[in-house]
């Protein structure tokens, strides 16, 4: 019998040589027994990208930084969630040959905090107002909770408070902001930028949970912040497993190994990083 040829995944985003994804998703694979390969693809041209999957072909790809909203009108389907959110970072390619968009930002992060805290009822503040922050709001709006947000450029804050009908505040109204958890969904603190953090130390103590998006490093300064402020810290290594969990169900139909995708981006990340 004619043995089926290995399944193609790819990541589309530029720059990529940082992420983590196919170390994650290829661990993945071996353990599920899946005669798999997931690249990471430089990507300069979307349009000729998108094309390739039909050529290659490719089974699924992730899809990150700068293209998650520019991709979407180059696909056949896009979900409502992703059309809500307004952005795609995962492409199915059907045995139809149809393109499908999905996003599971929103999935990481809801499934992220429900492993430490039920969402219903509680008020969340979320800092940023790009696509992580509204997959944010989307997904806190999806479970119960209550989302406000908070952003530096009060036009794009507002844009985004507007269409998921929820509060803004601007930056510098955070001292009089009351919510249980905060979640940062900018960029500030980032590696290299180990160094910065978005709110200042002296108003995380009202806030009972943090998360931060960010998961290189670890423990970002706002999260050692947090925690010195009496705070529970969540980082966005969990949001980031799950991500990629739900991208593999929607790609294999099967239960990823959570816990050993945990495991491998840990273990590289403190490789890395000595966190
Ligand atoms: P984005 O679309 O570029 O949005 C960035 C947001 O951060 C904007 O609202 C921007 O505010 C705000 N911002 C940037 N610099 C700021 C500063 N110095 N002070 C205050 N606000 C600032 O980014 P994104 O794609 O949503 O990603 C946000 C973060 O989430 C990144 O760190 C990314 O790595 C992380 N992320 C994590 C996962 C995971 O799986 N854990 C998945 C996706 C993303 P303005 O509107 O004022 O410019």
């Amino acid at each position: 019998m004619k043995k089926s040829p290995p399944a193609i995944f790819a990541l589309f985003g530029n720059p990529v040589s940082h992420s983590l994804s196919p170390l994650m998703h290829n661990a993945a694979y071996k353990k599920m027994g899946i005669d798999a390969s997931y690249c990471p693809c430089r990507v300069e041209d979307l349009e000729e990208a998108i094309e390739r999957i039909k050529k290659l072909p490719l089974q699924g790809v992730s899809v990150t930084i700068p293209f998650k909203t520019a991709v979407m009108p180059y696909l056949d389907e896009v979900d409502a969630s992703s059309q809500e959110i307004g952005a795609v970072n995962t492409i199915l390619h059907d045995d139809k040959g149809r393109l499908k968009g999905y996003n599971t930002d929103w999935i990481g992060i809801v499934r992220d905090l429900e492993e430490s805290l039920e969402i219903k009822k509680k008020t969340f503040a979320i800092l940023g107002a790009g696509g992580t922050a509204r997959a944010a709001v989307f997904g806190i709006l999806q479970r119960g909770g209550i989302p406000l947000v908070i952003n530096r450029t009060p036009e794009r804050g507002k844009k985004l408070a507007r269409e998921f009908g929820v509060p803004f505040y601007p930056l510098s109204q955070i001292k009089g902001i009351s919510a249980e958890c905060l979640i940062n969904a900018t960029p500030v603190g980032m590696a290299p930028d180990r160094e910065r953090s978005p709110l200042p130390r002296e108003i995380l103590g009202k806030f009972q949970w943090v998360m931060d998006c960010i998961y290189n490093p670890l423990k970002t300064r706002l999260l050692k912040e947090a925690e010195a402020a009496g705070c529970t810290a969540i980082n966005g290594l969990g949001m980031f497993v799950h991500q990629g969990a739900e991208q593999i169900r929607i790609w294999t139909g099967k239960e990823p190994p959570i816990e050993l995708m945990r495991k491998v981006v840990l273990a590289k990340l403190k490789e890395d990083n000595g966190d």
